[in-house]
């Protein structure tokens, strides 16, 4: 048999599931669930403040339970989801990257940033990314598969712990936002991170009691997901990333854009701003000779000058044998000129962890297995 034809017929490789974790059931149903199982609803309740409250996950030292039912409650409610395989720093300490290791040996990596006014994690909602834009480098390898509620929360309350703890410089701290622009694009995976955003911003014992406008869902633009996110009721900050305002050169940068054009992406952001008062920010990638003529600046300007939003700048990060590289300083000063000039507020992102291959888009776990 040619190799080809054994690859056509090798089996589909078949995915263990993960295992199902409290955090990934609304606060009611984790209580049905005790009951279910012969357990008083009010261990529900300890469990959510072990968690949620003191960041804990090892039921192990669970001592406000007997220890036969803290055996039960680590595998039935509490398994260990991810696993890290190692951290690096950059900043003086203050950006800090996590490699996690999924149960099914799949990896995924979240970013500490600690500021003087806050602290965020950069967090991802798949393993890769199906999206395909070119100059992001999650998106070349394509889509592992998407994380569950329990395996996006996990790397959250990581995140709240190492802050707790102390770990970052300058000593215990709060995590005070959470950004979805770590691997995957978390409309891909609307039920899981919706469930994600719901433990991150339900007061605290049932969930971290981080206010929805400290948290930031960032995504390609897909259009089903955005009008979804406007019924919820939970104002987080809708990030959309434009890269560009016009379709043709959309469709190469943010290929999904064959399916949602630039209107439509920006029709549905201004309902979602409508119904939240929500402000919402545009991402742009900064690309040298590609999208940063001041012409585009100009179109940008004009599309933008009579919405709520904000345009947030982030110079390139070039990824690995691209022939894209940032914008020189005089092109994107010119863009953030013509943009002012239409009274559109503007900002250049900074590039935390840019050697650590923790900024925007660098975030690809296959580049890092090779190092491991
Ligand atoms: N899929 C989501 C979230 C993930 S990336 C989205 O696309 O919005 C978060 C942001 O980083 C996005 O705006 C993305 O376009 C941007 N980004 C990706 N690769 C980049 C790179 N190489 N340099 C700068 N920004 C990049």
């Amino acid at each position: 048999m040619s190799e080809e034809i054994k690859l056509v017929f090798e089996e589909p490789k078949q995915r263990i599931k993960p295992p199902k974790h409290f955090s990934d059931l609304a606060p009611e149903d984790r209580k049905t669930l005790a009951v279910e199982l012969g357990i008083p609803a009010f261990r529900a309740n300890q469990m959510a403040v072990h968690f949620f409250t003191h960041y804990n996950d090892d039921p192990e030292t669970w001592s406000d339970i007997p220890k036969d039912l803290r055996d039960t409650l680590a595998k039935e409610f509490v398994p260990k989801l991810i696993t890290l395989v190692r951290s690096v720093t950059a900043d003086a300490g203050k950006t800090r990257k996590d490699l996690w290791k999924l149960h099914d040996g799949v990896l995924v990596e979240s970013v500490l940033m600690s500021y003087s006014d806050r602290t965020t994690v950069c967090i991802s909602s798949q393993a890769g990314c199906g999206m395909n834009c070119p100059f992001c480098a999650t998106g070349q390898a394509g889509l592992t598969r998407n994380l569950t509620a329990g395996e996006i929360t996990a790397q959250v309350v990581a995140a709240a712990r190492i802050c707790a703890n102390g770990e970052l410089p300058g000593g215990e701290a709060r995590l005070s936002n959470v950004v979805f622009m770590g691997m995957g694009e978390p409309m891909a995976n609307y039920n899981a991170v919706m469930r994600a955003i719901r433990n991150i911003t339900t007061p605290q014992p049932d969930g971290l009691g981080i206010s929805a406008r400290s948290v930031t869902l960032s995504t390609v633009g897909l259009v089903n997901g955005i009008e979804k996110l406007t019924q919820e009721g939970i104002p987080v900050t809708l990030a959309v990333s434009l890269h560009t305002p016009d379709d043709e050169l959309r469709d190469t940068l943010v290929p999904i854009n064959s399916r949602f054009k630039v209107k439509e992406v920006l029709d549905a952001a201004d309902k979602y701003e409508a119904k939240t008062g929500r402000r919402y920010s545009i991402e742009y990638a900064l690309i040298r000779d590609i999208n940063d003529q001041a012409w585009r600046a100009d179109l940008l300007g004009r599309l933008l000058k009579n919405r709520n939003a904000h345009v947030n700048l982030i110079p390139l990060n070039p990824t690995p044998g691209s022939k894209w590289t940032a914008s020189r300083p005089k092109d994107e000063a010119e863009f953030v000129r013509v943009l002012e000039g239409y009274g559109v507020p503007v900002t250049v992102r900074d590039t935390r962890g840019r050697e650590i291959d923790g900024a925007c888009g660098q975030l690809a776990a296959a580049e890092v297995i090779s190092e491991v």
